[in-house]
């Protein structure tokens, strides 16, 4: 899941960039609304948390600015004090939700979730069974029969993305640009370690992994019993 964070504070902005990548978000941080507008133009991120107080344009008018030009990208919206009148014209500028400062950074958790959830709900599962394991991908965790197992929030993160993925061959750039927040160049190599432990782990001790390899394209999930064969 990759965010794009709007916040001008830099302290504010270090604090939520950081509680986010704790949780396994790839997050972009953009200090005023141009630069917003044009990061999200160039990026498909899955939800934007949009501070309205900011240099230059607001977080009404970039949100305004995003439907205009036909953006569905969930918005979550910070304002800045407990006025009606503000929360009204977060969400009549197109804002999915909002949230109040100071918050609670778990309610601003929970509320990411729940946008990112409502914007993606015909397509999302809330959980997948792939072979003998069960992912859940609201709880954020991996069952083998009773066992759970030990992924970390990176390796959670990749498998979602191969999981919401599934049957498609994902790039390295793609799982960069959406497991990861840094550039693909310096990348390419810690990708194809981490799918190493990640089929490590979630592989069956016998038969073929669950995460096939395309040389020169990328990675494919596949289910176990999929090819009828052979
Ligand atoms: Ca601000």
């Amino acid at each position: 899941m990759r965010i794009l964070l709007v916040e001008d504070e830099p302290r504010a902005a270090q604090v939520l960039a950081k509680g986010l990548r704790e949780q396994s978000y790839a997050v972009d941080v953009a200090r005023d609304g141009d630069d917003a507008l044009y990061q999200a133009s160039i990026t498909d991120y899955d939800a934007i948390v949009l501070d309205v107080m900011l240099p230059g344009i607001d977080g009404f008018t970039v949100c305004r600015e995003l439907r205009a030009q036909g953006s569905h990208v969930p918005v979550l919206m910070l304002t800045a004090r407990d006025a009606v009148d503000a929360r009204i014209t977060g969400l009549d500028s197109g804002a999915d939700d909002y949230l109040v400062k100071p918050f609670d950074f778990g309610e601003l958790l929970a509320r990411l979730r729940a946008v990112i959830r409502r914007g993606q709900a015909p397509q999302r599962p809330s959980d997948v069974t792939l072979g003998d394991l069960r992912i859940d991908l609201r709880a954020r965790h991996v069952t083998r029969g009773r066992d759970r197992l030990a992924l970390t929030t990176r390796e959670f993160a990749l498998l979602e993305f191969l999981v919401l993925h599934e049957g498609e061959v994902v790039g390295r750039g793609e799982i960069a640009e959406h497991v990861w927040d840094t550039a693909f160049e310096s990348m390419s190599n810690v990708i194809d370690v981490m799918i190493q432990r990640l089929r490590r782990k979630i592989d069956p001790p016998t038969g073929p992994s669950f995460i096939v390899t395309r040389r020169g394209e990328g990675y494919m999930l596949v289910r176990p019993d999929g090819g009828g064969g052979g």
